[in-house]
Order: structure tokens, then sequence, then C-alpha cells
């Protein structure tokens, strides 16, 4: 049996606990108190951090929070997170506490970020690459390399998988997609539920790899109606993802 727990810290950002047997699994420490506080309530002892990128949002509470955990992340960006005890590259598979891991590389956001993939416990975490509704800026990489990074979870996510991200951005994320595609009757849609669980406090993470299929207007850069519907028929999804980032970058 697996527990998982989605922590709040800052001011939007998530950080998830994983827990199975005697294993306590952290992916990215945002803040330290919320943390500590989820695990002495549960009673949990961290084990393993595992990392997704290097920016200070999700890598600035490790040394607060790590205890005797190891603190695994991508060897990509090693230089640049002083913090890590073991480094991974894009494919790497292991176990802990007997839960199956894949670390897939998604490069766009930042330059060597992985996402997290636990095939048994059917959950994912792709931290600042794909959101609910959304995707993550393109501090280090170009359209095509984050579309690339959209393309490579769409295969390696089963339609089921719970996707954890690393900020609570969905309301935000389908207003824009509304406005970007106002005809779409499924963005319209979830819009409604997300707004209506943010007016009752709740998060709108996990999503999923259906409804991010279903509703992310970056993961749908190839769907010809999206083309369309942004007057960019026929045009390389490439393209079509370039234009609908930079929408969301000014709206
Ligand atoms: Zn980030
Ligand atoms: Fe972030």
């Amino acid at each position: 049996m697996v527990d998982i727990r989605l922590i709040p810290c800052l001011s939007d950002n998530y950080a998830v606990l994983v827990h199975t047997g005697d294993e306590t699994i952290l992916i990215d420490a945002p803040e330290a108190g919320p943390i500590k506080a989820a695990l002495a309530e549960e009673g949990w002892t961290l084990t393993t951090i595992l990392v997704t990128h290097h920016h200070t949002d999700h890598v600035q509470a490790i040394d607060a929070v790590k205890g005797s955990a190891k603190v695994i992340g991508p060897k990509a960006e090693a230089d640049r997170i002083k913090e890590l005890d073991e480094t991974l590259d894009d494919g790497a598979e292991f176990t802990l506490g007997g839960l199956e891991v894949k670390a897939i590389a998604t490069p766009g956001h930042t330059s060597g970020p992985l996402s997290y993939y636990f095939p048994g416990a059917g959950i994912a975490f792709t931290a600042d690459t794909l959101f609910a509704m959304g995707c993550g800026r393109l501090f280090e990489g170009d359209p095509a390399t984050m579309w690339n990074s959209f393309k490579t979870l769409r295969a390696a996510l089963p339609d089921d998988t719970k996707i954890y991200c690393g900020h609570e951005y969905t309301l935000t994320n389908a207003r824009y997609g509304h406005q970007a595609l106002p005809e779409d009757a499924a963005i319209a849609e979830r819009l409604k539920v997300v707004e209506a669980a943010r007016e009752r406090g709740e998060p709108t993470v996990p999503t999923t790899m259906a409804a991010e299929k279903a509703t992310n207007p970056f993961m749908r850069a190839d769907d010809p109606s999206v083309a369309a519907q942004l007057g960019m028929a026929g045009a390389d999804p490439v393209e079509v993802f370039a234009h609908l980032r930079k929408g969301r970058d000014s709206f």
C-alpha cells in the first residue's frame, strides 16, 4: 500500500510525500516548515529525497528536512544542486521501498530536469515541466525542446497516471486555455470544475494524463482542432506550441 501526501508550500508550490513500508520519499523541498509538520503528523521518517530541478523553490529546504535521507537528482543539473548524494541519467530505473521508479529527462523549463514515474503506483511527478492544463516557462529551452518533453511524457505515462506538478497554477492555466480556445467544450467545462475547487480552497493536483490529453492546450499542440481554432491550420506543432507559450507568457 502506498500513502501519498500533497504538501502546499510557499505561495503556490507543492512538495509530495510517498510512503510505503519503512520508506518515505519526498519529491522536492520548497519549504521546511510544512514538510516537517506533515512528517511529524504522519509519524514518517524521510529516507529519500528526489529532486526534479535546480530552481531555488524546489531545493532550498533540502538541508533543513533531510535528516539521514539520501538526496537523489538529475546528473545534468548536478553542478547546480550541491545537496545531491546520488545522480541519475535519463531512463534510470531503480526501486525505493519496493516501488519501481523511472527517471525521465524533460528539458525545456531548465536544461536537465527529471520527471519521476512510479509505474506500479500509477503516479508521476513532472514538477515545472507539465502543469495541470499548462506548461512551465522556457527558461533554459526552446519550444521544440519543451514540446518534445511533452510528447515523451504523453508516450510514457498511461492515461490513468496521477500526475503531481510543482505548482498550483491550474486556475490561471484554465483561464488562459479558455481564452485561447474559447470554442473548446472540454476546456470550458474543466475551467468551471477548477474554479469551484479553488473557491473551496481545494488543490487541483494531482491531474491525470487523460485529463491533460483532453484539456491541456500545450499537450494538444498537434491536435488539428487546436491549430484550426488558433488560425494556424496545418502549422507545425512546434509553431502551435510556441504560439501558445508566448500567449501564456503575457497572460
Ligand atoms: Zn522551476
Ligand atoms: Fe518552481
